[in-house]
């Protein structure tokens, strides 16, 4: 589950790291308000207007703006909230805005030898060595991506201890490879163990600062001050019923429909590019059926797990989740009946069919549909597939899950 960095600088500060104040905000309107309260007391007011959704790259789309007056804000919030987001991160056709972030804005130092004093910092799991890791890089901000490509050697990776966490000499030494002096180095070893402590006890898969920044020297603070001023948060749903907290801040605006509806019904179900639908009972098995229609020269459009019932109710459901994708051209169907007797799961898959609504309003099944079961009683279930095809004519029966890939991909290839 991700949430909005509003959210995440919220969890950031009951961490103890200094990120600084603002306010969410949702109405064009309430811009002006929210400029004033993020810059009271400040000599020359700056605050900073940025989109609150589920993707990252908005500074480059100009979802990020600095702002001096309380009409600059309303103008940037009335752009931003008008105006669909488009990124690297984003569809095609890019995201609704709907909530905004108004927060103080900070001057960020400026690096000897050009450029700011933005840094990246993370801490993720790293599948490869199947160890939590601290990610850093001096050459933070929005060119992470970039920097990660390029130049490989500008980021620090740090495996943490699998039962200690991330270790005090372990975040001095990044905060001295990242070039931290004097007393940013304590700042940044703070925040540093923070976020590790905040990684562990949320359960997060990804905690991640980006720009971590330095503030221009004071006199009080010739060292200036260290702050996390944009936070992303990714975490393990299958932890979340121990964080009533973390699961309180889920926003269903940006998730996905068909996929929220899927896992109402208990249904795993991920969306995907393709045009090929899978319905299929157990995940290993929709793994493989997803490969052997790439096998076939196909493409799937989504990973569908029906769980092991497979009974009337859910196959419907999932059905019209997946014919909800527009780019539907086919249904590959493939159950294995082992609990579950074939001759049920086919009078099952029939009704289902049969009874279909269409989003037209219409019924019946419209586009081709392969069956492929196997399984007890899998005779009497093919059976009632092959008798059941006049009055489904799109359904086909596949001996093998080979058979039924090569059925559905012929049968997409000229629609
Ligand atoms: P992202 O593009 O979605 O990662 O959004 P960020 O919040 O990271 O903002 C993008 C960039 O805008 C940062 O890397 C900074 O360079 C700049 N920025 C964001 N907030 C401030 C701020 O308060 N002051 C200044 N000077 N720059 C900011
Ligand atoms: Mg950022």
């Amino acid at each position: 589950m991700k949430i909005h960095e509003y959210q995440a600088r919220n969890l950031l500060a009951s961490y103890g790291i200094p990120v600084p104040a603002g306010k969410m905000i949702e109405a064009i309107d309430a811009a002006a308000p929210a400029f004033k309260a993020a810059t009271a007391g400040q000599g020359s007011p700056l605050a900073v207007i940025k989109a609150q959704v589920h993707a990252g790259g908005r500074g480059k789309a100009g979802f990020v703006k600095l702002v001096k007056t309380a009409e600059d804000a309303e103008a940037a919030a009335r752009f931003m909230l008008t105006t669909r987001m488009k990124s690297p991160q984003t569809p095609p056709e890019g995201l609704e805005v709907n909530k905004l972030l108004v927060a103080a804005g900070v001057d960020i130092a400026e690096r000897n030898g050009g450029g700011r004093e933005e840094y990246y910092l993370a801490i993720t799991t790293d599948r490869t060595t199947r160890r939590n890791i601290l990610i850093a890089s001096r050459e933070g901000g929005v060119d992470i991506e970039q920097v990660a490509h390029d130049n490989p050697s500008a980021i620090i990776k740090e495996p943490l201890h699998p039962i200690m966490g991330l270790e005090p000499f372990v975040a001095r030494r990044v905060a001295f490879a990242l070039g931290f002096k004097g007393k940013q180095v304590s700042q940044a070893v703070a925040i540093m163990l923070a976020l590790g402590k905040l990684f562990v006890e949320k359960d997060c898969s990804l905690a991640e600062i980006n720009p971590l920044i330095i503030t221009p020297p004071t006199p009080d603070q010739p060292d200036g001050r260290v702050l996390a001023i944009d936070a992303k948060f990714n975490f393990d749903d299958n932890g979340l019923f121990r964080h009533k907290d973390i699961e309180a801040m889920f926003d269903p605006s940006e998730e996905n429909h068909a996929e929220m509806r899927a896992r109402k019904f208990g249904l795993s179900y991920i969306a995907l590019d393709g045009n090929i639908g899978c319905l299929v009972n157990g995940a290993g098995l929709a793994m493989a059926t997803m490969d052997t229609i790439k096998l076939c020269g196909g493409e799937p459009a989504n990973f569908l797990d029906v769980g092991g019932s497979a009974s009337e109710e859910a196959v419907t459901e999932a059905f019209s989740i997946i014919l909800s994708d527009k780019h539907v051209k086919g249904v590959l169907v493939n159950i294995f009946g082992g609990i579950m007797r074939c001759d049920v799961i086919a009078q099952g898959i029939i009704n289902a069919a049969r009874g279909f609504r269409n989003a037209d309003g219409t019924s019946g099944f419209k586009v081709p549909l392969v069956v492929r079961l196997e399984g007890t009683n899998v005779a009497a279930g093919r059976k009632l597939l092959e008798d059941a095809r006049k009055d489904i004519p799109t359904m086909q029966a596949a001996t093998d899950l080979g058979d039924g890939a090569a059925k559905v991909c012929a049968a997409v290839k000229n629609r």
